[in-house]
């Protein structure tokens, strides 16, 4: 008999889990049952629709055994089971080790990493318990079943075996107790009984175990004797079919987590029921953290689907919204057909209104927790709130209008997070756009020179710290009817009547000195002007409409990206006295006002973070015109 070797990470997994310090080491009954659980749906599924393979008539349960004598413990269903490929696939190798986050997360971990609490691990968490696992199991289709075994790192052997109905039975050999560590507990009656109250309570199959009973003595009515008797430790009352009013947090909060394998309890939950033309049951939740794999194609978004108490099928995607995609939970409905598929979930009128109604209650929900929860609900931004902001720019912006009030920004003002709706609110009477600038922080964005000005004028300015979020700014347009404006672009339009008059004639008198200086610069600029959103640096490079500056740098990260620049404009400061300076030069030593024109349009460059063309020249430049300085 060949012994076949984890995959690498499935390897390094188990190691931990075998060393883990992990203190809630419990929890790998919570993920044995709920495995149970899932192969029981899946067979009660292909019991109602196939009805080739209803032959089996095994009663649908769990059953728990305990043998003290040799320390064994095991976990029987009666559920699908798994054929000799799906044990190898699923039990060789574990789910997540395709995600490079998961790989990378496992490269650095140690015994003291909480990649539980991380990623979740599943089956493996047996390996903090057992030193041996042995899973005897059979597929509802397949003709032999099969025994997998594995004592930790060295691998597992796959063998046949002579089960003849289908399900998993798993036995755990339990490691010997130490000091801190009492493995035997998991051998007593009363640590199993509160260990399923406490997590497995809902699973809607019965858990059996066989129990001591006390009763009275036939014989001798003062006496009692023990007897052994097959209890049911599960209420099996499906938690989203009780009453609202009678569910505590924390049994919403335990069943996320033993269903939906996070460690954590979630952010939100959302549990309402629907009774109209189509009546459907809905308990959603709001994950506390990221999903590792949340922004990477492997993340599979999607609600559990029920009809009538009967599992339907996992991760429907058409239930839920793509911008909406962190949303986990399930949905019970009396109306939908059993057979139906995963291809014609779009197309089926009742999960259409369904989901329609499903996205009301989650929108209400965001918005309500907007309101009235403020904290909580920046938290969830946090980890979500980029997932919106691709809804508002995908399919050319057609969601913009319900999700754009969902949306938050860093601001100047208080460096806290606005909506948008806050920002246009207390905006200032005469103030014409919603600014914002972008960088990669907060403290470069304020090293901005026009940010000086706005300051001045005290307008707030929305810090766009993703490089997608001018995207959703050009994207929307606009918001209240107030203009989004890139305070590095284009015209700012921030003077008065007065103040453009002078502009103009300051432009119209030094025209010639400004035309001279383009023609210094060439193509790369497009045109030099006067600026007005400066009031202590001499120079700064904008951009014309169109591309921004910022984009161009988001776009030169893409290798096919074919050159696409934004439209550069010089300004210069013409209250700073470098202006003074240029003019001098301009009357009398052009190459003077060549060499100064080089500079500071480096200089530009350079403090909006972009490259310049020859760093060694401008450096040779700026020497020289010291040189120059010092001998005058
Ligand atoms: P997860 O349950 O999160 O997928 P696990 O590591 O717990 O991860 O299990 C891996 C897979 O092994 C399951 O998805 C399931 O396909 C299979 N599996 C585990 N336990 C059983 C069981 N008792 N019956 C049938 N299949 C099972």
């Amino acid at each position: 008999m060949t012994k076949k070797q984890f995959k690498a990470e499935s390897k390094r997994l188990l190691s931990l889990m075998i060393n883990s310090i992990y203190t809630n080491k419990e929890i790998f009954l919570r993920e044995l049952i709920s495995n149970a659980s899932d192969a029981l749906d899946k067979k009660h599924y292909v019991s109602l629709t196939d009805h080739e393979h209803t032959s089996d008539d095994q009663p649908l349960k769990i059953t728990i055994e305990r043998h003290k004598d040799t320390r064994q413990l095991v976990i029987e269903d009666t559920g699908i089971g798994m054929t000799a490929e799906e044990l190898e696939n699923n039990l060789g190798t574990i789910a997540k080790s395709g995600s490079a986050e998961f790989k990378a997360a496992m490269d650095k971990a140690d015994e003291n990493t909480d990649i539980i609490g991380q990623f979740g691990v599943g089956f493996y968490s047996a390996f903090m318990v057992a030193d041996k696992i042995t899973v005897e199991t059979k597929n509802i289709h397949d003709e032999k079943g099969h025994t997998w075994v594995s004592s930790g790192e060295d691998g597992y052997t796959i063998t046949e075996n002579e089960k003849t109905t289908s399900g998993s039975r798993i036995t755990l050999d339990l490691k010997a107790d130490t000091d801190d560590e009492n493995y035997s507990d998991y051998l007593e009656e009363y640590v199993i009984r509160r260990l399923i109250k406490k997590y497995s309570d809902y699973v809607r199959y019965p858990i059996e175990m066989e129990v001591e009973k006390s009763i009275p003595d036939p014989t001798d009515k003062d006496k009692t004797i023990t007897t052994n008797e097959i209890e049911t430790l599960n209420s099996m009352t499906p938690l989203w079919k009780k009453a609202k009013s009678s569910i505590k947090p924390e049994e919403y909060n335990e069943f996320y987590k033993a269903k939906f394998s996070d460690w954590e309890d979630p952010a939100k939950v959302i549990h309402y029921n629907v009774e109209g033309t189509v009546s459907y049951t809905a308990l959603l939740y709001i994950p506390s953290k990221t999903p590792y794999n949340f922004y990477y194609s492997d993340f599979e978004p999607g609600l559990e689907l029920y009809s009538k108490g009967v599992f339907i099928m996992d991760k429907a995607k058409d239930l839920i919204p793509d911008y909406y995609r962190f949303v986990t939970g399930l949905v019970d409905s009396d109306d939908l057909n059993l057979n139906i598929s995963r291809e014609i979930l779009q197309q089926d009128r009742q999960v259409r209104a369904i989901a329609k109604s499903i996205e009301t209650k989650v929108h209400s929900a965001l918005e309500d927790m907007l309101k009235n929860e403020r904290e909580d609900y920046e938290k969830f931004f946090d980890n979500f709130g980029l997932n919106l902001k691709y809804g508002i720019y995908k399919d050319y912006g057609m969601n913009k209008e319900k999700l754009q009030d969902l949306i938050l920004f860093k601001s100047s003002k208080e460096d806290k997070y606005v909506t948008l709706k806050e920002y246009t609110d207390r905006m200032k009477d005469e103030q014409k756009a919603i600014y914002y600038a972008c960088g990669t922080s907060i403290e470069e964005i304020n090293r901005n020179p026009v940010m000086a000005k706005l300051r001045e004028k005290d307008y707030e300015v929305l810090y766009f710290l993703d490089e997608r979020d001018e995207f959703v700014a050009s994207i929307m347009q606009n918001y209240a009817e107030k203009p989004f404006q890139n305070i590095s672009k284009g015209d700012l339009d921030l003077d008065s009547e007065e103040e453009k008059k002078a502009k103009e004639e300051k432009t119209e008198a030094n025209k010639d000195m400004l035309s001279a200086m383009k023609e210094d610069l060439g193509d790369k600029v497009k045109e030099v002007r006067i600026s007005s959103r400066l009031n202590e640096d001499p120079v700064i490079i904008v951009s014309d409409e169109g591309v921004s500056l910022e984009m161009e740098k988001y776009l030169s990260q893409d290798p096919n990206n074919r050159g696409i620049k934004a439209s550069k404009i010089l300004e210069i400061n013409p209250e700073h006295p470098v202006f003074k300076v240029l003019q001098d030069a301009y009357t009398n030593d052009k190459d003077a006002l060549k060499e100064y024109t080089e500079v500071l349009y480096d200089q530009a460059l350079l403090v909006q973070g972009l490259p310049i063309e020859d760093p060694a020249l401008y450096a040779r430049k700026v020497a020289d015109l010291m040189v120059k300085a010092a001998n005058k």
